[in-house]
C-alpha cells in the first residue's frame, strides 16, 4: 500500500513571524491522521524555526529548492547539507517555476536529485506539461523526457527514496484543476514509464502526488484516483484551514 503524502509549498510567502503563526495553526488544526504524511515547505529563512516548532510532531519539513553543488563560490545558493543541518527531510526539485522562471534544465534537476539522495534528503521531483504542450498533443513526450532525463542514473533503490509530483503547469496557481480523470490518466502513464524503466514492482511503490489548484473541495475526488497518492499544494496551503481541509477528508 502506498502512503498518501500531502505537501504544502509556501513559495515566496510568509516571513518569520508569519511562518510561526501558520505552522502553529496547522498543528492546531490537523486531527490525528496516521493515513496521511504531511509535509510543509516554508522559505529558507523560516526552516530552522519551523523545524523547532515541528519537533515531536509527525509533520515533515521540506525546502523548495537547493543547489546541486556541495559548497563554494555559489553566491545565494543553499546546499543539501545546509538543509539537513536545519532539520529538512525533503526538498522540492524541478518545480515548474524553477524550470520556467529560473531556466532550470532536466540535466540540472537530475544533478540536484542525485545530490539530495546522496545527502539523505527525499526529493519531491516535479514534472508537468504546459497548456501549449498539452494542446499540441506533445504532453506524453514532454512527461517522458522529464521523467527519463530527471531520473538518468538513478537506481531502483534510489527511486524508492523519492516522491514524484505531477503538476500540469496550466493548473498551477490558475484555479484550473485537471479533472480527476485527466490527472489519473497522466499518473498511470508516469507509473507505466517507471515500470518500463525499472520494474512494475518498483513503480507500484512510488508515491506520485498531483499538484495544480488542489483545494479542500476537489482534494477528495483527486486523491481518490487509483494512481494519485497525495497532493503538492501551493495557494491553498497558505491558510491552515484550507490546508487542513485537504488533509483531513482524505
Ligand atoms: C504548486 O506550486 O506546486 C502548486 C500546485 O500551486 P497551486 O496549488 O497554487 O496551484
Amino acid at each position: 500500500m502506498r502512503e498518501i503524502v500531502v505537501a504544502g509549498n509556501w513559495k515566496m510567502n510568509k516571513d518569520l513571524n508569519e511562518s510561526v503563526s501558520l505552522v502553529s495553526e496547522i498543528k492546531n488544526q490537523l486531527t490525528e491522521n496516521d493515513d496521511v504524511k504531511v509535509i510543509v515547505c516554508p522559505p529558507y529563512t523560516s526552516l530552522e524555526t519551523v523545524s523547532a516548532l515541528l519537533k515531536d510532531t509527525a509533520i515533515g519539513l521540506g525546502a523548495q529548492n537547493m543547489c546541486a553543488e556541495d559548497s563554494g563560490a555559489f553566491t545565494g545558493a543553499i546546499s543539501a547539507s545546509m538543509l539537513k543541518s536545519v532539520g529538512c527531510q525533503y526538498v522540492i526539485l524541478g518545480h515548474s517555476e524553477r524550470r520556467t522562471i529560473f531556466g532550470e534544465t532536466d540535466d540540472l534537476i537530475n544533478s540536484k536529485i542525485k545530490k539530495s539522495i546522496e545527502n539523505s534528503l527525499i526529493p519531491i521531483f516535479c514534472i508537468g506539461e504546459t497548456l501549449e504542450e498539452r494542446e499540441s498533443g506533445d504532453m506524453q513526450n514532454v512527461i517522458e523526457r522529464q521523467v527519463k532525463e530527471g531520473l538518468r542514473g538513478i537506481s531502483a533503490d534510489q527511486l524508492s527514496q523519492m516522491i514524484v509530483a505531477y503538476e500540469p503547469v496550466w493548473a498551477i496557481g490558475t484555479g484550473k484543476t485537471a479533472t480527476p480523470e485527466q490527472a489519473q490518466e497522466v499518473h498511470a502513464f508516469i507509473r507505466g514509464l517507471l515500470a518500463e524503466m525499472y520494474s512494475s514492482e518498483f513503480a507500484e511503490n512510488v508515491v506520485i502526488q498531483y499538484g495544480g489548484s488542489v483545494k479542500p473541495d476537489n482534494a477528495k475526488e483527486l486523491l481518490g484516483q487509483p494512481d494519485i497518492d497525495g497532493a503538492l499544494v501551493g495557494g491553498a496551503c497558505l491558510k491552515a484551514d484550507s490546508f487542513a481541509g485537504i488533509i483531513n477528508p482524505v
